[in-house]
């Protein structure tokens, strides 16, 4: 019986990881057939100064716009792009989008002057032709480096600590910002804070949501603290009410980003976003 059973259940392991691959596989080919289509689009949701209220800048995330599945998140597509070249294809496409689109507001208003944050993975940050890469694109564009931030997780820049020294300079000195994202969730070491040439901090959502649970708010204070001693600015990403916002106003956050301000949002809205502001002025 023990025998039988045994062999039942590794045909059922089996037939489920098959399924599993098989999904995998096909996930994966729509994926890449989908940047050839261009059916992958970008939302901005717009980060915002606690000081003045004002939208200094916006984060470019990437949603499937799914022929049959609809509006897809990177939760339910971006594990596919691990490990192989779709990593590469995605952040390519999603650099020049975010270029055509700086651009596009740049011609509008000239004026314009918000920074978009563009998430880098730690895989495309590691890849030894990053630099090389996004050279190439930003210079093809045409578009100012000065309009762009990249948000990297902490555990990405912490490969190979002088390569990253190396790279995030080499982007700083053409105008580049950089944000470590998630900050909290990974090793989150002073030492890291000390040597990384990073200009902004992240603190991750989940602190954030639930501010007002165990020890955040202390964890939360302590983070903006040690970010001050290191002159780095402070976001706070998943603010979702008011109550938060008043709370990190009162420990010196700088800037934040969340429901309560405004989901993610289409070009389209975002260029309203704008003209309204434009048209106040
Ligand atoms: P992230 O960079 O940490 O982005 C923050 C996530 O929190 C976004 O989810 C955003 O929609 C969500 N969020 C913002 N405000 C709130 C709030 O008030 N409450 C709650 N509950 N959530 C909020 P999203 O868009 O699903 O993106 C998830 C992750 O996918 C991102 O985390 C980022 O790591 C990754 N990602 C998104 N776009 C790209 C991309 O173009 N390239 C790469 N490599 N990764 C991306
Ligand atoms: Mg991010
Ligand atoms: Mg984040
Ligand atoms: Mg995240």
């Amino acid at each position: 019986y023990a025998k039988k059973n045994g062999k039942n259940q590794y045909h059922f392991f089996n037939e489920r990881l098959n399924l599993e691959s098989k999904q995998f596989l096909l996930i994966k080919n729509e994926l890449a057939e989908a940047i050839k289509n261009r059916e992958l689009i970008l939302h901005y949701q717009p980060k915002v100064s606690i000081k003045s209220g004002e939208v200094v800048g916006f984060e470019a995330l990437v949603r499937w716009q799914h022929p049959q599945r609809g509006l897809l998140y990177p939760d339910e597509f971006l594990y596919v792009t691990a490990g192989n070249r779709l990593s590469f294809d995605l952040s390519e496409y999603v650099l020049k989008e975010v270029c055509h689109q700086i651009n596009a507001w740049k011609e509008r208003w000239p004026e314009f002057d918000k920074k978009i944050s563009i998430n880098i993975s730690g895989e495309q940050f590691n890849n030894k032709n990053f630099t090389k890469s996004i050279m190439r694109i930003i210079e093809e564009c045409g578009t100012k480096p000065e309009y762009l931030d990249f948000e990297i997780v902490e555990d990405a820049l912490l490969k190979d600590i002088d390569r990253t020294i190396e790279v995030i300079k080499t982007f700083k000195n053409i105008g580049v910002t950089f944000s470590m994202d998630d900050f909290g969730t990974g090793y989150s070491s002073i030492n890291y804070l000390k040597n990384l040439p990073v200009d902004i901090l992240k603190i991750d959502k989940s602190f954030i949501l639930d501010l007002f649970e165990g020890k955040n708010v202390e964890i939360v204070k302590m983070i903006i603290d040690t970010a001050k001693v290191f002159d780095l600015k402070v976001v706070a990403e998943g603010v979702e009410n008011e109550k938060i916002l008043k709370y990190l106003d009162s420990c010196g956050c700088d800037y934040y980003q969340g429901y309560y301000f405004s989901k993610p949002i289409t070009v389209d809205e975002a260029t309203n976003m704008l003209e309204k502001e434009n048209s106040k002025n």
